[in-house]
C-alpha cells in the first residue's frame, strides 16, 4: 500500500499565521481551558489552545469522554489539524494532539504519509493512522539488504534514479516533496519496465521454444489465386503483413499474431490468402467472426472469390441445421474440409479437426482469451494464430496489453477510396438530413440509419427502433421505397433475409441497432446516419462510420444528435468529423474514457499498475520499453552478470501482475 498523500508535520507554526487558505498547520501551545457544552447528541468538547501568538478552540464531537479525560490543562501539546472558519475565527475539528516537550523541541524531520484505508480495515483496526505507524515500524525494522536494487546499474545511472530502498523508503517518509517526486518516478519506471521485460520473454521465449507446423511453400493455390482470381491488386500494406505471416507460418514456430487494420483496409483478402497457403501444406483452417451476419457474409464473399479454386469451404454457426452441421463436422474431422467459417459455434467441443494448422479470429474486440484458447486446445500442436482486430490499439495499449504478440500494421487504404465526409447535425436539421438521404437514393445509393443500443432494456431498445422504423417509413413510403430492419431480437434467419434484401439493393434503407458495427460490406451504401450520435463511444462511431465508403463513391457519414448537447460530446463527435483515421480516434477515446473502458482490453488487469499510469505517464512508459527492447537485444536470456538481480526479481514473481503468462 502507497501513501495517497503527504502532510507536512516538519515545522511548527503559530496561530497568527492561520489564514482561510490554510491548509493543515502543526502548532505547539499549552492547553488553557476545557468546556462542555450541549446536551446528548449536541454534545461537544471544546478546548482552549493558546500559544505566543494567540488562542484557538479545538472541538470535538465525538469520543468526548476520553478527550475530556485525557486533556490536561496547564501543558503544553502539539496539535496538528485543518483549519476551518466560524463566524470569522479560525478552529481545529477533532485535531491530532499529543504531549509535546518544548526542551527536546522534536519535530518530524520527513513528510507524513496518508493511507486509504477502508470501512473493512477500519474495523479490523487499521485506520490510516495505524497503517502509518505500521509502516514506520516497519522501516525502523527493514533494511537495504530486505529491499534489494532490482534494475540494472546502468539504468539507474542514466535515469539518475534513487536506489530501490531509498525509493521505497521516501514514498512514505520523504524529507521533501523533491525526495517523493524522485521515488515515485523511479517506482512507476520499475513498474513498467517489470512489465514489458516479462512481456518480452515471453514473446522471446515463444520465438525460441514454441514449436509450430511448417508451412513450407506457397503452392498451386495460393498462386492459382494469386494470378487469376484476385479482383484487384494488393496494396503495399497487404503485401507487406502477407509476408510477415508467410515468415512466420514457415519459420517452424507458431504464429502469435495481431494484424491491426482500420475498418476497409482489406484484412479479409490476407486471411484468405493465409488459409490458402495452409491448403497448399495440407491443412485446414478456421475463421471465426464474432456475428451471424459477419460470418455469413465472410462465407458467401470468400465462396465467391474461390470460385474455380480447388478448396472446400463451411459455413458453422448456431442456427445451422443439425443435419448439415453434422455433414460439416464430418467433413472437417475426415479432413475433406479445408475452410471452415463461423461463430462461437466454431469452438464447442464437438468441432474437431483432422489437422488444423491456422486459426483466424476476425474482428477480435469481441472475442475473450479464454474463448481464443479454446480454439487452440482443437489440435495438439497449437495452430498459428492470426487475431484480426478493426480498433486499432492505441500504442499506449498495444505495449501493455498486448505487448506478448507480434503485430502487423495495415495502415493503407485500397486505393480509389474517397475520404467519408462526416458531419453533426442536431434535430433541427432532420428535414434537410431526410432530404439528402433522398437525393442520394435517387442517384441509385442506399443508406444506413442506426439506432443505438440502450444497455439497461431490451425493451425501451425495441421501442426505440421501431418508433425510428415508423419514423423513417414515414419520410420514405413504400412502394417507392423499400426498408430493411435488423435488430437483436430477431431470429438470425429473417435477419439474414433482411441483410441480404439491402446487399441486393432491393432495400435502399437499412434501419438497425449496432448489430451492423463489425465488418458488413455493402459497397454501394454511401450514407451513414447515426441517431442519438452521444451515445456512442468514438471507437464505435468510426466502426459504424466504415460501412460506408467502400465503393469508389463519395460517401457522407450523418452524426444526428438533440439540439441540446454537452460540450464534452460535441467536442468527442468534432474529433470524428475532423479525421477518419482510426488509430488517431482510439488515441483519444482512450484519453476520453481512460483505459479501464477500453473494449478488447484482454483482462481488465492488463492495465492495473500500482502506481504508474499508461496514460498520464506515456514517456515513462516509452522509456521502459525502450530500455527493455535494448536489454533483451543483448541478453535475452538475462544470463550477463549485471542483470542477475533482475534475474533473481523476475524468478521470484514479486510485483507480478497476474495477467503476464496469456497467450
Ligand atoms: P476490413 O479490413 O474492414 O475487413 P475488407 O476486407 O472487408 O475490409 O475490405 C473492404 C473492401 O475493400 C472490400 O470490398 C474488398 O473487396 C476491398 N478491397 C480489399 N483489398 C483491396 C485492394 N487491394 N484493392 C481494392 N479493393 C480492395
Ligand atoms: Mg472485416
Amino acid at each position: 500500500m502507497f501513501p495517497f498523500r503527504h502532510i507536512d508535520k516538519t515545522s511548527i507554526r503559530t496561530i497568527a499565521e492561520i489564514t482561510p487558505q490554510t491548509e493543515y498547520i502543526l502548532l505547539a501551545g499549552i492547553i488553557t481551558g476545557i468546556e462542555l457544552t450541549g446536551e446528548k447528541r449536541s454534545k461537544r468538547l471544546t478546548a482552549i489552545l493558546t500559544d505566543k501568538t494567540g488562542t484557538l478552540e479545538l472541538t470535538w464531537f465525538q469520543g468526548i469522554n476520553w478527550i475530556q479525560k485525557s486533556l490536561l490543562p496547564g501543558t503544553p501539546y502539539l496539535v496538528y489539524g485543518k483549519p476551518g472558519f466560524f463566524m470569522g475565527k479560525p478552529q481545529l475539528t477533532h485535531p491530532e494532539l499529543e504531549p509535546f516537550q518544548p526542551q527536546s523541541a522534536e519535530t518530524r524531520n520527513f513528510l507524513e504519509p496518508v493511507y486509504p484505508s477502508t470501512e473493512k480495515l477500519k474495523a479490523r483496526g487499521l485506520s490510516g493512522r495505524s497503517i502509518g505507524k505500521l509502516t514506520y515500524n516497519l522501516f525502523g525494522i527493514l533494511t537495504e539488504k530486505e529491499i534489494p536494487e532490482n534494475l540494472p546499474v546502468s539504468i539507474c545511472n542514466r535515469f539518475n534514479f534513487p536506489s530501490r530502498w531509498e525509493a521505497y523508503r521516501n514514498i512514505h517518509f520523504p524529507a521533501d516533496p523533491e525526495a517523493y517526486e524522485a521515488a515515485l518516478h523511479r517506482l512507476k519506471f520499475e513498474e513498467f519496465f517489470m512489465a514489458q521485460i516479462r512481456l518480452g520473454l515471453i514473446k522471446s521465449s515463444r520465438h525460441r521454444f514454441s514449436k509450430g507446423f511448417v508451412f513450407e511453400k506457397v503452392g498451386s493455390l495460393f498462386n492459382e489465386f494469386y494470378a487469376h482470381h484476385l479482383p484487384f491488386s494488393l496494396t503495399g500494406a497487404q503485401k507487406r503483413v502477407l509476408k510477415e505471416i508467410r515468415k512466420d507460418i514457415g519459420s517452424g514456430r507458431q504464429m502469435n499474431r495481431l494484424l491491426q487494420g482500420d475498418v476497409g483496409s482489406g484484412k479479409t483478402i490476407v486471411a484468405l490468402m493465409s488459409m490458402l497457403i495452409a491448403a497448399d501444406n495440407g491443412f485446414q483452417s478456421c475463421l471465426m467472426a464474432p456475428t451471424e451476419i459477419l460470418a455469413h457474409q465472410h462465407f458467401e464473399s470468400l465462396s465467391v472469390l474461390l470460385k474455380g479454386i480447388p478448396v472446400t469451404v463451411q459455413l458453422l454457426t448456431g442456427s445451422t441445421r443439425s443435419a448439415k452441421r453434422k455433414k460439416t463436422l464430418e467433413s472437417a474431422i475426415s479432413g475433406d474440409l479445408n475452410i471452415l467459417i463461423g461463430t462461437h459455434a466454431l469452438i464447442e467441443k464437438d468441432v474437431k479437426f483432422q489437422k488444423l494448422g491456422l486459426a483466424i479470429v476476425d474482428e477480435q474486440h469481441r472475442f475473450g482469451v479464454a474463448q481464443r484458447a479454446r480454439l487452440w486446445e482443437k489440435s495438439n500442436t497449437v495452430p498459428h494464430v492470426l487475431v484480426m482486430t478493426a480498433t486499432p490499439i492505441p500504442r499506449t495499449l498495444a505495449m501493455t496489453a498486448y505487448g506478448d504478440l507480434d503485430s502487423s500494421i495495415m495502415d493503407e487504404m485500397p486505393p480509389g477510396r474517397q475520404p467519408i465526409l462526416t458531419v453533426h447535425r442536431m434535430e433541427d436539421s432532420r428535414p434537410q438530413v431526410m432530404e439528402f438521404i433522398r437525393k442520394e437514393i435517387k442517384l441509385g445509393r442506399q443508406a444506413y440509419i442506426i439506432f443505438p443500443l440502450i444497455e439497461e432494456s431490451e425493451t425501451l431498445n425495441y421501442e426505440n427502433l421501431m418508433k425510428g422504423y415508423e419514423n423513417v417509413k414515414a419520410w420514405f413510403p413504400e412502394p417507392k421505397y423499400w426498408i430493411s430492419m435488423v435488430h437483436g431480437k430477431m431470429k438470425a434467419k429473417q435477419k439474414e433475409e433482411n441483410m441480404q434484401r439491402f446487399v441486393k439493393c432491393e432495400t435502399q434503407i437499412m434501419v438497425s441497432t449496432t448489430v451492423i458495427e463489425v465488418g458488413v460490406n455493402v459497397p454501394n451504401a454511401s450514407v451513414m446516419v447515426i441517431e442519438s450520435a452521444e451515445k456512442f463511444g468514438l471507437s464505435q462511431l468510426h466502426q459504424l462510420r466504415g460501412r460506408v465508403g467502400r465503393g469508389a463513391e463519395k460517401s457522407y457519414c450523418i452524426l444526428l444528435t438533440g439540439n441540446k448537447v454537452s460540450r464534452e460530446a460535441k467536442e468527442r463527435l468534432g474529433i470524428l468529423c475532423a479525421t477518419n483515421d482510426g488509430f488517431k480516434i482510439a488515441e483519444k477515446d482512450l484519453e476520453i474514457r481512460g483505459p479501464g473502458d477500453i473494449e478488447g482490453t484482454r483482462q481488465s488487469g492488463a492495465l492495473n499498475f500500482k502506481l504508474a499510469n499508461i496514460l498520464t505517464d506515456r514517456p515513462l512508459l516509452e522509456d521502459a520499453r525502450a530500455e527493455t527492447e535494448k536489454l533483451l537485444d543483448i541478453d535475452p536470456e538475462l544470463e550477463l552478470p549485471e542483470h542477475g538481480a533482475l534475474k533473481k526479481f523476475l524468478q521470484s514473481g514479486q510485483g507480478k501482475n497476474p495477467w503476464s503468462k496469456i497467450s
